[in-house]
């Protein structure tokens, strides 16, 4: 195996069992090491450290071992059994009412780089890093051997979550199976999946207790689904008996998802309604129109603003215009359920952003709940950069 070579004292973060290896800790590295190779990393003192994925960039290497193991089939095997345990504990994996969920969650599940989605009979699997490419075929066996006959098809998606650099000539396809059944069940409730066209892997599998939540918030409320995308939230507030549910997303095709979603759970319901929109305008326009709507429970769930530490301060700015528009138009008494999912932006952060836009607002709010990211999302402890999804349920008064 080759190796890679540490300077002096930046083994530190390693023996805290952080998970990468960023470029300014190398010293050296053996010759003629490929993109997505497994190599061996050693301190200084030629001591070893880890064992994990090498790549080109600022992160050179993801750790997959402290423990100086062979990167195997078995070794995936382990370490997805053990995340389909973690998911039978949080009781996602064995309901009768819930066949969607995440069983890996990359860092979270010590398998840096990968992420995999259930959808009923099918997994959902993404490489975020050039080694799990490589390595997707025994992932997929690994898979195969630890899920038995609760799938029958894998799905492989990583045309857009790899390094287009790299050249890796990557599909999106199917390593088994290739059922075009695409309807799961989230909390009892159908969804269809659009693994091959849809964000991520189809689905945001990380809202579905806020959804729950929400839920318990919408009987006889009027609501707006903000950013909506395959309208997660509009369907279980209308389970929860909402009295009118607008959903707005600027993609057409979001908004096809929406309403295809909607109708498989509440077919001619003339509660719903959705809108191709950008969101800030919607805003704007609410009780501009004599007779149009307000609303007493909104959400605003909208893409990452900041991808980078760099545009940080843009995107607390977008979160503070947003959620000022918000606070302006909800109706008295009104909840607004508020997120960001943008990792470099922390909860402080993100209260703090709220914070100014309900002073700018004028608003008295009371904070009703902290959220997060959901159990089968789990945050390693020695990788604080893994918890991303931050929420809050405010009170208008
Ligand atoms: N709340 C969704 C996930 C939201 S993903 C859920 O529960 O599944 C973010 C969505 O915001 C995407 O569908 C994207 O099309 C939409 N979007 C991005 N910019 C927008 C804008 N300016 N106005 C409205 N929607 C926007």
């Amino acid at each position: 195996m080759k190796r890679i070579y540490l300077k002096r004292g930046k083994e530190e973060s390693l023996r805290r069992f952080h998970p990468w290896i960023f470029s300014g800790a190398i010293a050296r590295t053996d010759d003629g090491i490929e993109e997505g190779e497994v190599v061996e990393v050693l301190t200084a003192d030629k001591e070893y450290i880890a064992t994990g994925h090498f790549q080109i960039g600022s992160i050179m290497v993801r750790v997959l071992s402290f423990d100086n193991e062979t990167i195997d089939q078995k070794f995936y095997e382990h370490r997805l059994a053990v995340a389909l345990d973690v998911r039978r504990c949080i009781g996602v994996a064995n309901r009768t009412n819930n066949n969607t969920y995440r069983l890996v969650h990359g860092e979270g599940d010590n398998l840096p780089g990968l992420v995999i989605d259930i959808y009923d009979k099918t997994a959902v699997m993404q490489a975020h890093s050039v080694g799990m490419h490589m390595d997707r075929n025994i992932v997929a066996e690994a898979l195969k051997s630890v899920m038995h006959d609760s799938i029958e098809n894998i799905f492989y998606k990583s045309e857009t979550t790899l390094p287009f650099k790299a050249e890796l000539g990557q599909e999106n396809g199917f390593l088994l199976g290739g059922s075009k059944e695409d309807v799961a069940i989230e909390n009892g409730l159908k969804f269809h999946v659009d693994w091959l066209r849809g964000q991520k892997t189809g689905f945001f599998v990380d809202q579905r207790d806020n959804r729950s939540l929400l839920e318990r918030y919408s009987n006889g409320r009027t609501v707006l689904n903000m950013f909506c995308y395959t309208g997660g939230f509009s369907f279980y507030a209308m389970r929860g008996g909402a009295k009118l549910v607008h959903s707005v997303d600027s993609s057409q095709k979001a908004i096809d998802l929406t309403n295809a979603n909607v109708k498989l759970n509440f077919p001619d319901d003339p509660r719903h309604e959705a809108f191709a929109e950008d969101a800030f305008k919607f805003l704007d326009n609410i009780g501009q129109q004599p007779g149009s709507p307000t609303y007493d429970l909104i959400i605003l769930d909208p893409p990452a603003f900041a991808k980078h530490k760099d545009a940080l301060r843009n995107a607390l700015k977008g979160y503070t215009r947003l959620n000022q528009k918000a606070f302006e138009k909800i109706t008295p008494g009104g909840i607004i359920f508020t997120f960001s999912c943008s990792q470099v932006v922390t909860k402080d952060n993100f209260r703090n952003a709220v914070f100014t836009a309900a002073a700018m607002a004028g608003r008295k709010v009371r904070i009703l709940h902290q959220l997060h990211q959901p159990a089968d999302h789990p945050i390693n402890i020695y990788h604080p950069e893994g918890e991303y999804l931050k929420g809050l349920v405010l009170y208008v008064e």
